[in-house]
């Protein structure tokens, strides 16, 4: 495929998302505490995690191995985040979360399947074939160096949001609390807002339209999902504090 037809599909992708903001933000996504037994068949949670996230990591690590541009060259270290990222989420992640009995529809564990093949699928035939040439310069280049501050720092904020998370709970027990602490204090969704800096990072430091897909499509499955928790805290939670916005410190 050429480089042509990858930018012609990666548009293709980037409208779909386009489109799917709207849904997203009448219709919530049925997972996690928004879960309902109308959408079909369910499976369980930590099942679910695993089999959706998989397909990111095989494809993107596929294409890209498979690809011939493996020099000393950056794209290794966009290789090693990707890693990072998708063998915690993949296979880290879904262990540790209280779940127990916990179950998600299959038709949204085939939604994220279906995300995460063509994502890992432009992302890894971006790096593995298109041969993006990156000069040995690009490590001083402004683009890299935000993108790099831009990433980490998101990751950090979902991995610390992520964890206050699994801490509220002990060992069995699935309720829910008030997170307090941290960029909580805040917003009520800093490992959404974590994660949508992290893959922001990661396209401004790639400066490639595939991983800017991979961007926008996080602010479209996240940002919508952040006002539906934020509005599910302050009906559910009578003393949720009234400061906290949904999303972004301060304006959302
Ligand atoms: P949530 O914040 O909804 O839930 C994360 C975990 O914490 C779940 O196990 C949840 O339990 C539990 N939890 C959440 N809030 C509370 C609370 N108040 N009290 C006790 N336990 C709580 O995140 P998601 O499940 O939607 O997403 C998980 C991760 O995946 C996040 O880091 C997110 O950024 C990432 N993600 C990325 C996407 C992308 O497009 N890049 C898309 C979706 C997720 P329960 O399941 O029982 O509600």
């Amino acid at each position: 495929m050429s480089e042509s037809t990858l930018y012609f599909l990666t548009y293709g992708w980037i409208g779909l998302a386009v489109v799917t903001f709207p849904v997203l933000i009448f219709v919530t996504a049925p997972y996690g505490r928004h879960t309902t037994r109308t959408w079909g068949k369910m499976i369980s949670n930590r099942k679910g995690w695993l089999i959706m996230e998989l397909p990111s990591l095989i494809t993107f690590t596929a294409l890209f191995l498979a690809g011939d541009h493996h020099g000393p060259n950056i794209i290794w270290f966009f290789f090693f985040l990707w890693q990072v990222h998708y063998i915690n989420r993949t296979f880290i992640y879904p262990s540790r979360i209280r779940t127990k009995g916990k179950k998600m529809p299959l038709a949204i564990m085939f939604m994220a399947v279906f995300f995460n093949l063509i994502n890992g699928f432009l992302n890894g035939y971006y790096f593995g074939y298109i041969h993006p040439v990156y000069p040995d310069s690009w490590v001083s280049d402004p683009r890299f160096i935000v993108g790099v501050i831009v990433f980490f720092s998101g990751m950090t904020i979902n991995l610390l949001a992520d964890e206050k998370l699994i801490h509220l709970r002990k060992n069995t027990d699935t309720g829910y609390y008030i997170p307090k602490g941290g960029m909580y204090n805040y917003i009520s969704c800093p490992n959404y807002f974590g994660e949508i800096l992290q893959w922001s990072g990661f396209a401004i430091m790639t400066w490639s339209l595939p991983a800017l897909s991979f961007a926008i499509w996080t602010i479209v499955n996240l940002a919508p999902r952040a006002v539906d928790h934020h509005k599910w805290y302050k009906k559910t939670f009578e003393d949720y504090p009234d400061k906290r916005k949904a999303l972004i410190p301060f304006i959302l």
